[in-house]
């Protein structure tokens, strides 16, 4: 295996070398560096003591934890062999300390402990119950078979970080797997990834659940290929019901309308769900995160502005498309500032989404938008 050195954060690592990410025998996009950068901001912003990286591949994730962060105690995990080798490697390369290997897992000591382990994430998750601060999942396709255990080895009162990439089952593209992977009907057309990004959050919410278990989104959004969801898990019956109940069903049609309720069940024929409908973030741990961000050594140079734009997004369940809304009023589409900039002088209020550079997040009705675009048109 060849291998080159990239950079990334504080941290220089040595990956596969390959003309496409996904022929590599051991996997790294550098597509994920924001990713990265988001997650070790808040890890920063957090502090956790304890840390786990359960699927490592390079070690990137955990290596970046350990020298931007923190935190006390970090652990990387993979199931291949070739890649428990390549972040020993990489940890020896980034941190300085001493290496002791035992069987399948290598310590290193020295100001921080890192744990390398070779070995099934749910294995090492199962026997380390209620061990982690920050636990952060980050697979390819689904991370569903990892959160039962992943629910059991946090801490109370720890986060939850996910990824999932299988972008295309959880927007209704591949149907019948979101049926089978997240006990959810998913919605296509311009509501999907908002509507992928819920389904995902409800699905941890209601595993969460049955270990009493409630769940607060520090930070949840959708990017590339991809979604990342942040959530702190609170100890309790109670909380666990509360999660609960913010989870419903939404309807949207072809026009751009849609409605959504609460509700274990939904009330009529043609949801999509269910789905969370609690908030996407926790405003100040946003903006903290922001803040955080300015003077910090990040890898992606769109981290900031991405962060910038979520953390003033209007955060209310689902958006409307302004060019859906032009093509079924017939409309030439308008500028999206405008419209932002007529519902807010009407008294609502109205903000660009991460979701879609196209549409608009706003309290205000359907009616309202459809109104105010037409008056843009005769303008
Ligand atoms: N988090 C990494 C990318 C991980 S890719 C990053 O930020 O760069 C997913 C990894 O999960 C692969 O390396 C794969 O070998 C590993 N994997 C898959 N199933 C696993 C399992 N059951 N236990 C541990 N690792 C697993």
């Amino acid at each position: 295996m060849e291998l080159v050195e990239v950079k990334e954060g504080l941290a220089r690592i040595l990956v596969p070398k390959a003309k496409r990410i996904y022929d590599a025998p051991i996997f790294y996009n550098p597509v994920m560096s924001l990713n990265r950068d988001i997650s070790v901001l808040s890890v920063k912003v957090l502090k956790p003591k304890r840390v786990l990286d359960a699927l490592s591949a390079t070690g990137i994730r955990g290596i970046r934890y350990a020298l931007e962060t923190p935190a006390e105690e970090i652990w990387l995990n993979d199931i291949k062999e070739e890649a428990y080798g390549l972040m020993k490697k990489n940890a020896s390369l980034n941190i300085e300390g001493e290496l002791w290997e035992e069987g399948d897992r290598s310590y290193l000591w020295g100001e921080k402990i890192v744990v390398i382990n070779r070995g099934d994430a749910n294995r090492l998750m199962a026997e380390n119950f209620r061990y982690f601060n920050f636990l952060d999942l980050d697979p390819f396709g689904s991370p569903v078979e990892f959160l039962d255990t992943a629910l059991r080895s946090v801490r109370r009162n720890g986060v939850l970080a996910v990824t999932a990439t299988d972008t295309g089952v959880l927007c209704g593209a591949y149907r019948n797997a979101c049926l089978r992977k997240y006990l959810a009907e998913p919605i296509r057309g311009p509501l999907c990834h908002e509507a992928g990004l819920r389904i995902l959050i409800g699905t941890v919410v209601r595993y969460a659940a049955k270990y009493d278990l409630g769940a607060e989104v520090l930070l949840a959004y959708h990017r590339d290929h991809y979604f990342r969801v942040f959530l702190r898990l609170k100890s309790g019956a109670k909380k666990a019901d509360r999660s609960l109940s913010q989870l419903g069903y939404l309807w949207a049609d072809k026009s751009g309308r849609f409605e959504y309720e609460r509700g274990f069940l939904p009330s009529r024929p043609g949801a999509s769900g269910p789905l969370w409908l609690g908030p996407l973030k926790d405003k100040s741990f946003a903006e903290r995160l922001l803040e955080s961000a300015k003077d910090h050594p990040l890898a992606h140079k769109k981290t900031v502005p991405f962060l910038q734009l979520i953390s003033e997004e209007l955060d209310v369940p689902f958006h409307y498309d302004t060019h859906t809304l032009a093509r079924s009023c017939s409309l030439t589409p308008p500028k999206l500032e405008t419209v932002i900039q007529r519902l807010r002088e009407l008294g609502y209020r109205a903000t660009k989404t991460h979701f879609s550079p196209t549409s608009v997040k706003t309290d205000a009705p359907f009616r309202v938008v459809v109104g105010v675009m037409k008056n843009v048109q005769a303008d």
